[in-house]
């Protein structure tokens, strides 16, 4: 996580905008291991990513995310905080493949990769006429949930909390700082990145595992989310044969069966093998139940790979599965973050005619401090 300056960061941000969900990722991931080529990258287990993210995540912005969701009954907005640390979870260490045996079937399979997933996407995108990102929302729809959205400006706007892990570029947590906050009107800067919108828009990267479609696997690789009812035990319920059917119609199940024939590496059905050149259809074939092992399975290996929130809506009651996926997350901060800084660079280097470079030099305390002089006079 060397190169995390702002500058470098505002840079990481530019090419950002050319891209989408994955492409976006993928810049992310560089950022937070600047040493690695992004074919090793893609090579990763979806997990790992993960991890990554959210380790360059707890450094530029703190240990607390502020995440919000709708309740999917009621329509409420919820707002709530989570502890960062121990999200992120890196997959255990693996040697071969992963093994599920269910009924007359044995299937062995590895972790998905980054690059699985896009592939899986691009096979759907492909093959459905219907995007990924129409995908993704009808995945949301049917299991319930939908995908967390940050709140935007936090990293910027917010007083620390008595124990907040303030990160890179949270300067409000500096000794002192406090005195200096109320220039949020002068910086608040919310209208500029309402264009860019926040999460679940971003297509591709909606493909997020096996368990993509029912959802019905818990948040196990949540423990401490705050305020949260844990999920989990609700697991296996909500998934009716109905949902099951519905499902094979869409572009997720079609995501999830492109994914599986990637990743499956033998079928064995009563004791004997199936051919390598039948594989795709088999691996296509296989029955619910042990897709669904399957699924368990690769959560159990890999937890960070696809974190899901339940979330209990205060006005009903109900409860809400929340997907959060850290690189839309981190992406929409950084993006917010970067809007807010390009209009602290207007309003300093206007003021006082300095350059970009100068003024991305300034400490955020220092920047913060000029940007109240500058409002005062
Ligand atoms: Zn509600």
């Amino acid at each position: 996580m060397g190169n995390t300056g702002p500058a470098e960061l505002l840079a990481i941000w530019e090419a950002g905008l050319a891209h989408h969900g994955p492409g976006r990722a993928l810049l992310l991931h560089r950022a937070a291991r600047p040493g690695a080529a992004a074919g090793e990258l893609r090579s990763l287990p979806v997990g790992e990513r993960e991890a990554d993210l959210y380790a360059l995540r707890r450094a530029l912005f703190g240990e607390r995310m502020q995440v919000r969701a709708e309740c999917g009954a009621c329509g409420e907005a919820m707002e709530f905080d989570l502890d960062a640390r121990h999200l992120g979870v890196r997959p255990r260490g693996q040697d071969g493949p992963l093994r599920v045996e269910e009924g007359e079937w044995t299937v062995e399979f590895r972790l998905p990769t980054v690059a699985d997933l896009e592939a899986a996407a691009h096979a759907v995108a492909e093959a459905g006429g219907q995007t990924a990102a129409e995908a993704g929302g009808q995945t949301a729809a049917e299991a319930g949930g939908q995908t967390v959205a940050a709140v935007g400006g936090q990293a910027v706007a917010e007083p620390p909390g008595p124990s907040d892990g303030d990160g890179l570029l949270d300067g409000d947590g500096l000794p002192g700082a406090d005195g200096l906050l109320g220039a949020d009107g002068l910086v608040g800067a919310d209208g500029l990145s309402d264009a860019e919108g926040f999460l679940g828009a971003d297509g591709l990267s909606d493909v997020h595992g096996f368990s993509d479609v029912e959802g019905f696997l818990g948040a196990d690789g949540t423990p401490d989310a705050g305020g949260l009812s844990g999920a989990g035990g609700d697991a296996a319920g909500d998934t009716s044969a109905d949902t099951a059917d519905t499902a094979e119609t869409t572009a997720a199940a079609r995501a999830r069966r492109a994914l599986l024939v990637r990743c499956v590496v033998s079928v064995h059905r009563s004791g004997r093998p199936v051919p390598a050149d039948r594989l795709a259809v088999a691996v296509a074939g296989l029955p619910e139940a042990v897709q669904r092992r399957l699924a368990e399975a690769a959560e159990r290996a890999d937890p960070a790979a696809d974190v899901t929130l339940n979330v209990t809506c205060p006005a009903c009651g109900a409860a809400t599965r929340a997907e959060l996926d850290i690189a839309s997350y981190l992406w929409a901060e950084l993006d917010h973050w970067a809007r807010d800084l390009l209009l602290d660079v207007h309003l300093l280097a206007t003021a006082y005619g300095w350059s970009e470079p100068q003024i991305l030099a300034l400490s955020p305390l220092r920047r913060r401090y000029y940007l109240e002089l500058c409002a005062d006079g």
